[in-house]
């Protein structure tokens, strides 16, 4: 979920004066896959720090000397991401600032360094932490989805995989009632095309272990809008809107995957931060709770995430894509679509090939042809939430 795989920044409000020169300024965690986090103490000056790892639980202790924290920064709520379950901090000495992380076991490797200050940045202290041991239910699953999906039968172990919580895939077919989308060299409607299409593809990926909702699954239409609603309101993990393109030309031809550009998604992450109802918009979390620059720092890092997480779901479907069919040049483009605009569930916005170009179209009317680009769509999917997504 992304809940769990979320970045976290957490601002010193105030500043103050002080005896002791040296503060703690910020504690800041960030997770760069399932076992990689990356901890970081922001200090005004350098300071002595001692780290040291105990068992039972496993924990990292990291003990500040002459630092205490900035006023209101001990305050804060520390949240966590990635494997670190929590952070929690404390005094043994009165001269010593404690810092513990839980870790997930001892198997977790360390480095550390400290960054002298730089462009606006203060002292940092860093420490990135591996963990060692990947997680076996989610192994097996994934596993197991990509065995279904490629219908190679094996064994499957449905102990472990009833620990791991199903992934929600929405899919959108575009289009739809009053709005038949791009009509084809045939006289076929891009909407009927994207339905077969997303009811194909729910049947693999609820075979590979997905959980699978659908924007729309008759001839209806939806306002984009109302789409992205759907897909906050289903707690989707993954949004794939699918489409066919035409163009003027009849030579045109090739599939193309679409994520939102940094640009584009600007203007929809300011509207959600200053809507109303972004406390539960936002991975559920209540932002109310948080000064407004903290929720609009948790918004800001939630749509660079999801941007990425939607890059990568993007490329890995190219990657499958260009096994099956012909691929347009730089198959993987950035625009502002609206069903794109989700700040926290990567999406990606598929055009299976030309409905102008004849033999494109003549090619997505057939079921097999389609089911080629079902099975890569699946793929992609496996491997978007074993490599790129924390379970
Ligand atoms: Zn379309």
């Amino acid at each position: 979920m992304l809940k769990k795989v979320f970045v976290l920044l957490l601002c010193a409000v105030f500043m103050a004066t002080s005896a002791v020169a040296q503060k703690i300024q910020d504690l800041r965690l960030s997770a760069n896959d399932a076992q990689n986090v990356r901890f970081v103490v922001d200090l005004s000056d350098q300071a002595e720090i001692k780290l040291s790892r105990l068992s039972n639980p496993p924990r990292m202790v990291i003990d500040v000397e002459n630092a205490p924290f900035e006023p209101g920064v001990r305050e804060k709520r520390f949240l966590t991401t990635g494997f670190i379950t929590s952070i929690r901090t404390g005094k043994p000495t009165p001269s010593t600032t404690r810092i513990v992380l839980d870790l997930p076991s001892d198997n977790v490797t360390e480095k550390h360094f400290t960054l002298a200050p730089q462009a606006g940045s203060p002292w940092r202290f860093v420490i990135d932490l591996k963990h060692n041991t990947p997680q076996v239910s989610v192994k097996a699953f994934s596993n197991d989805a990509q065995n279904i999906a490629t219908q190679a039968p094996q064994k499957s172990e449905p102990a472990k995989k009833s620990v791991t919580k199903k992934k929600i895939v929405m899919l959108d077919p575009g289009h739809g009632g009053q709005d038949p989308g791009a009509i084809s060299r045939s006289g076929k409607y891009e909407k009927d095309l994207t339905l077969k299409m997303a009811k194909e593809t729910k049947v693999l990926l609820e075979k590979a272990g997905y959980k699978v909702v659908m924007t729309r699954d008759k001839d209806y239409y939806v306002t984009l809008r109302g789409r992205i609603e759907k897909a906050h309101k289903a707690n989707a993990d993954l949004f794939i809107s699918i489409h066919a393109d035409s163009a003027a030309s009849s030579s045109a031809k090739g599939l193309s995957v679409y994520t939102i550009s940094e640009k584009a998604s600007d203007k929809e992450a300011a509207a959600l931060a200053e809507s109303a109802n972004k406390a539960d918009i936002l991975f559920g979390m209540d932002l109310s709770e948080y000064q407004p620059e903290v929720g609009n720092i948790l918004i800001d890092f939630a749509k660079t995430y999801t941007m990425d997480q939607s890059a990568k779901y993007a490329d890995e479907v190219v990657k499958e894509m260009a096994k099956e069919v012909t691929l347009r040049p730089k198959a993987h483009r950035y625009a502002g679509f609206a069903v794109l605009k989700s700040p926290n569930i990567p999406s990606v916005l598929l055009e299976m090939g030309y409905l102008s170009n004849r033999d494109e179209d003549k090619q997505l009317q057939k079921e097999s042809y389609r089911n080629k680009l079902s099975k890569a769509l699946v793929r992609a999917v496996n491997t978007y939430f074993t490599k790129h997504v924390e379970q």
